[in-house]
Parts: C-alpha cells; structure tokens; sequence
C-alpha cells in the first residue's frame, strides 16, 4: 500500500497517489454514515469520521524514490468525513438551522485542530453531492482534506489577494463585494452578515460564491452570530439551487481558508464557492478541450442572465422555506428592470 506526492515538473504541482483508493466501495448497499451502522452507532446528531480509505495518511509510505525532477514524498496528512445528519437523504437546506450551525462549528474546530499540526500547510474542507460529481455515498457528508502543502488554486488566490494589498492597500475579496454591491445585479441572497452572489467572472453556468462581509481568514474568527447567518445562507442557497430545475442539483462547494502554515494571511479573506455542474436541466457542462486542455473556461451565455434565473428561484426557495416554517434571516436581491 502506498500513500505519495509525486511532483509534476511540467505544471509544478503535486498530484496525490494512493494504491488503496482502489478499493473502495463503490455505492455500497447499507449505508455506512446512517443510525446505528458500525461506523456512526446511535445518539448523534453530526460525526466526525476518519475516512476509511484516506488518500492522505500520517504513516503514509511511498512505493517508488526520488529521481531528479522526478519527486516523490510520502503524502501525509489527515482525510476525515463529516456527517452533517442522521438523515438518509436531502441537502444542507434540509437540515435544521441549529444542527447547520453545528456543522459550521466543526467545520470550524476540525480546522484549527488539524492546522494545528505542524506538517500540515492547509484545511481543505469541502462538499460534493450528486452522481454526476460522483459521490460514492449519498448520505449527506462533507469532507476535509490535510494537505502537507498549499494546492494551487488557493496559491494563486494568494498570489493575487497580496500583489492587490500591496498595491492598493485594500482586500480584493472586500473590494469584489463593493463592485458587486455597487452593480447589484448579480448577487442573490444577502443577510447581515453574508452575501452571495454570481461573480462576474464565473467559470461554471451557476456558480455562485458566499463571502462573510467582515474581513476574516478562517471559520473560526466567525463569532456565534456569524455563524448562524453562514448556516442560513447556506440553507437558502442550497434550497436555491434545488429551486431553480425544480430538482436535487449536483454541486461542489468549496471552502477557502488561509493556509494553516504559520504565515501571516491578513490580506486574505475566506469564503465558499459552489459549482453546479449544469447548464440546464438535463445537460451538464463539462471541462473539455478548451477548459481542460488549455485551462481556459467559456462561459455560453451572460452571468447577468443566470444571475437573474437564480435570483427569481431564490425568491421561490425562501417562500417554500418560508412555507416549512423557517424564516431566512436575509432577502432575495431580485433585479427589477
Ligand atoms: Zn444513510
Ligand atoms: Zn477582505
Ligand atoms: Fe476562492
């Protein structure tokens, strides 16, 4: 069994191997995250796992040795699952606020505990539902992976968040929420604290990110009252997107934090990205020739156009929330010509 980093020289990233994931089971028939499975057991409410074919592990062993440009390392860190609920099915808009805002807890506390580690550079935490993510288990779970180095796209998030601080003295996330703030016509959901919105340089046809209004790096530097406004928004935003083809919309959503690495990060300024895969219904767009073979997106109509088509579902999702008698926190930023 192997667990490594092997270097890609011609692109200058790491890509994580690891000989088990093989292995793993594909869909299985019992679910191993509901009530009173082996790994769960009963009285919980969320639970925090250790994923059972972790790519990243503490004794992480390579297979192979370093040859020149050719590098290799054993990939260390931690790779945990996080079971958002007993129930069976739904999304995070099912969930009850203050189970949500739980969740955002730990979310909080398992990035601080596993940053804490000295050899781990960055929490990744993330969430990906729907078959056409290809989600193996379809209990609701999220995932966080310990990397022992910064991934990519965050590094140039940061490359760019610093050259703009330097030069101008302000946050690029806090001036992108003024330029959307100012235009106003692309942001759905906004409550005291949180807004989201489509950006203006979307890649993905519904990709809407949520960014706190108060300049932080991490979950944790969210207070109590921060975090239940993060737990609506994702709630309203989550139903907005089973709102908009009136079905369960597959979906990536990303959570960007600073580097658990020691540094200063001040310039930087968390937030989550989500990435529905569809451009309609039915179809689903893919990263093909052009998006992944040259790393370019097109993006085949107006994100002022999407943006609307979400908004007018947002205004439908907090009324049928409203209907299940929850009352979001915010209010729909519907664009009236
Ligand atoms: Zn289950
Ligand atoms: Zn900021
Ligand atoms: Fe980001």
């Amino acid at each position: 069994m192997a667990n490594e980093l092997r270097w890609n020289p011609i692109l200058g990233e790491w890509i994580i191997v690891a000989s088990k994931r093989e292995t793993r089971p594909w869909r299985p028939k019992t679910c191993p995250f509901c009530p009173g499975s082996e790994e769960t057991g009963y009285g919980w409410k969320i639970k925090v796992l250790p994923n059972r074919f972790p790519a990243l592990r503490t004794d992480a062993q390579t297979s192979i040795e370093s040859h020149g440009i050719y590098m290799v390392k054993p990939a260390y860190g931690y790779c945990e699952v996080i079971v958002e609920t007993p129930m069976h099915e739904g999304d995070l808009c099912d969930i009850e606020i203050n189970n949500l805002k739980e969740f955002i807890d730990v979310l909080a506390e398992r990035f601080v505990k596993l940053g804490s580690d000295p050899k781990i550079k960055y929490v990744f935490e993330f969430r990906n539902k729907g078959a056409a993510i290809g989600v193996s288990l379809h209990h609701p779970h999220s995932q966080i992976y310990a990397l022992p180095f910064i991934p990519p796209r965050i590094k140039r998030e940061l490359k760019n968040a610093k050259k703009f601080w330097s030069k101008r003295g302000i946050c690029l996330f806090c001036h992108v929420i003024k330029l959307e703030k100012d235009f106003g016509k692309r942001i759905i959901y906004e409550n005291d604290h949180f807004i989201q919105f489509l950006p203006f340089f979307a890649m993905w046809p519904y990709e809407t990110h949520i960014y706190p209004k108060r300049h932080v790096q991490s979950l944790n530097m969210l207070s109590d009252e921060e975090r239940y406004a993060l737990a609506d928004v994702l709630k309203v935003a989550t139903k907005t997107y089973n709102t908009l083809f009136d079905t369960s919309l597959p979906y990536i959503m990303a959570i960007h934090q600073k580097p658990t690495d020691g540094k200063d990060y001040s310039f930087y300024h968390m937030h989550i990205e989500f990435y529905p895969p569809n451009r309609d219904k039915e179809k689903v767009k893919y990263a093909a020739g052009i998006e992944w073979g040259a790393g370019t997106f097109t993006y085949d109509a107006l994100p002022e156009e999407r943006a609307r088509q979400l908004q007018r579902a947002c205004v439908k999702a907090i009324r049928e929330l409203a209907s299940k008698s929850y009352k979001p926190f915010g209010v729909c930023k519907e664009y009236m010509q």
